[in-house]
This record gives C-alpha cells, structure tokens and sequence, in this order.
C-alpha cells in the first residue's frame, strides 16, 4: 500500500525517508541508549546533532560566514514581535517598513507597531492592472521600483512567499537602487524556504518556521547576518535576544531538541538528493505542471498574477463551487490529503512542498482531470 500523498500547507508532509530513520533511532539514537527526546542538549549527542545541523544548512544554502544560524522557538509569529525588538534600535530613528502582499506580512505589519514607527512601503492590497490582467487584491506583488524605502528604516520587511495567497516574489531588489543603501532587508521565508536558493547579498536577515518545507513545528530557523545583532531594544526578554542565541549556540535556554534533530535530518535528505539546485529543478517541474494543467482547464482556476505565483502553494478554485465538498471528500477517499483551502480565501489550496515528489503532483492532476470530466 502507498502511503496517501499529503498537501498540507503546514505542518505538513515530511519525506518518508526522514520518518523512517526517525523511527528506526527512536529508542536508540545512534547506540547512545537513548532517544534524542531524553538526552541533555549539552551533551556530547546532542551537542553534535546541533552542530552537524548548522553545518549542513550553511552548506545547502552556501549561508556566508558573516551570517549566524540560530535555532530559535515561537514560530514565525513569534519574529513577528522579534525582529523589532532587535533591530528597530540599530540606528535612532525608530522606524521600519513593511511590504504588504497578503495575509502573513500584514500580521508581521501590525505586530511591529507596537515597537516603533512602522510604515508600509508598498502594499498589493488594492486592484492592479499588470500587463493585460486585472488582478484583485492581494493575487500580484509590487514592483520594487514603486517601493517608498525610508533611507532610516532600520530595516524593510517582506514575506517572500505568502502561504495563502499563493504570491512569491524572489527577485529581491539590491535597496541601494532603491536610494536606501543602509537599510538591511528582513524576510519572512518560512513557506519555500530550502524550496530554491537565497542570494545573501540580498538580505540581512531571513527566518522561517520550520513546519512547511524544513522539519516539524517547534523550531523557527534565523539565518541572521553578525553586524545586525546586539542591537535589541531593552524590552526584548533574553530568550529572544539573537545576541544571546547566537552566542550560546542556539542554547540559552533548552532548545526544541527533537524538533532541531528531525531538521537535521531533512537537510541531509536535501543533501543526499543533490542539494538546493536539484529540488529547486524538481519544485520547478512540479510548479509548471500543476499551473500548466490548471490554465488549460476550464473548470478549475487559479487567481494570482502568473509572474508571481508560489511553486510552494497552489491556491485554485472550482468554478462550481457547489462542488467543494465532493471534491475533497473524493480526493481524501483517493488519498489526496488536505487540499482544502485556507478559510479567508476559500477554495482549495495544493502546498507542493519538497517532501511532495513530483509523482505525488502527477497523481493530483489525473485526479483533477478524472473528477473534471465525471463533474464538467
Ligand atoms: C505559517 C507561517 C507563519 C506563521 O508560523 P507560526 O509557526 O504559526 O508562527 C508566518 N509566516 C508565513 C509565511 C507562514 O507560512
């Protein structure tokens, strides 16, 4: 029997493999008599569970020697108040600006203005006509030449893939173009990251929760470059002081050990299949094939602005949408898992994820097809 193919946009799938190692250690890691949940993180097990783990991250994403990795707890959410908290301080001014394109950079938006003076530098939350299509809301990215970057920004925050919508933009402007050359820029990476390289010229900083494409809930991966730490405002509990993290090695206080460890074995499953050049190449196939069907058809389509749409999530609807429920329950009874889509956009919604091979989206689309023809 085959295991159902799982499209949760998260937590979601994890590859077989990884489960399976994790089950085969999980009385006995690695004859150390114990399972990883009951070691002590100082320890010499677990101490090189962690190190191999930052090692191979900064391997797969070639992570610059400039920039720590830090394990972290509180989810995306929690970088959401986080990231503020450490880096509004870094100049005077007290400043910071948002780029708004759908659900999760509008919640970091309003979780920041509790710490400062926090603008929006552009934002897809109105009607756009791009090339000849008229988007809705929240279903296109803005141009970075249309940013308004305020040259003391302490930073300027995007979410380069938004979960829900299905929007993602990874043609990171260099911000000295944009007349702000000291203004470092903070990702929210947490639905593709490891699903495609990062340019780390880009970026000052980028987090990601680890429960899409990375591992289990639990950890928050921070990949943040040295010069912006030891900047956090007073108020910033220790815990959440990436100076702090960094220099306990993610250990300041107990750190989500389990989940770091399942991590750890995720990138050496990424390694293992080629690197971040290899899935990148597969979640391109798997993308272009879901998207390629979805056009073609005229049952099902898909909203968002085709230069800007997810490899990750696929957001797409029925056009009959009395057919909603039928479809899931068909495809659940198919073994096609979690396709409903999220409740502010409606829907369904295919997470394609690295953990979701491209034989899982191949069986997606001849399900598509065979309910189309039964219902079209
Ligand atoms: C899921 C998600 C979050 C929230 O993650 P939590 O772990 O629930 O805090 C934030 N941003 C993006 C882009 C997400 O996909």
């Amino acid at each position: 029997m085959t295991r159902p193919w799982n499209f949760s946009a998260g937590p979601s799938a994890l590859p077989l493999e990884v489960l399976e190692q994790a089950a085969a250690e999980m009385t006995d890691w690695q004859g150390s008599g114990m399972s990883v949940m009951e070691m002590s993180h100082r320890g010499k097990h677990f101490t090189q569970i962690r190190d191999e783990a930052v090692a191979d991250l900064r391997e797969l994403l070639s992570v610059p020697q400039d920039f720590e990795i830090l394990f972290m707890q509180g989810g995306a959410t929690a970088e959401n108040a986080i990231v503020p908290m450490n880096l509004i301080g870094r100049n005077n001014a007290g400043k910071a600006d948002y780029i708004l394109s759908g659900s999760w950079s509008n919640k970091s938006y309003k979780e920041a203005q509790r710490y400062g003076d926090i603008a929006v530098a552009a934002s897809s939350g109105s009607d756009e006509r791009i090339e000849d299509l008229q988007q809705s809301p929240w279903t296109w990215f803005p141009s970075p030449d249309t940013w308004k970057v305020r040259p003391d920004a302490a930073y300027l925050h995007l979410c380069s893939n938004e979960t829900i919508g299905g929007v993602e933009f990874n043609d990171w402007p260099d911000l000295a173009d944009l007349g702000a050359p000291d203004v470092p820029l903070v990702v929210d990476a947490s639905s593709h990251f490891l699903s495609r390289p990062i340019d780390f010229s880009k970026v000052g900083m980028i987090y990601a929760g680890a429960q899409k494409n990375a591992g289990p809930a639990g950890v928050t991966v921070v990949v943040v470059r040295k010069d912006l730490i030891g900047h956090a405002l007073p108020i910033c509990p220790s815990a959440f002081d990436y100076a702090n993290v960094a220099q306990a090695g993610s250990m300041f206080n107990t750190p989500p050990t389990y989940a770091i460890y399942i991590a750890g074995l995720v990138f050496k499953w990424l390694k293992r299949r080629g690197g971040i050049a290899a899935v990148e190449a597969e979640n391109i196939r798997k993308a272009e094939a879901l998207y390629g069907f979805l056009d073609r058809s005229e049952f099902y389509q898909n909203a968002v602005h085709p230069s800007v749409r997810s490899r990750m999530n696929v957001p797409f609807f029925l056009k009959d949408e009395s057919l909603n429920s039928r479809f899931l329950s068909e495809a659940d009874a198919r073994g096609l898992l979690q396709l409903k889509g999220h409740k502010s956009v409606g829907g369904m919604r295919a997470s394609i994820y690295n953990a979701v091979p491209f034989e899982g989206v191949q069986a997606l689309i001849t399900f598509l097809q065979e309910f189309e023809r039964q219902h079209g």
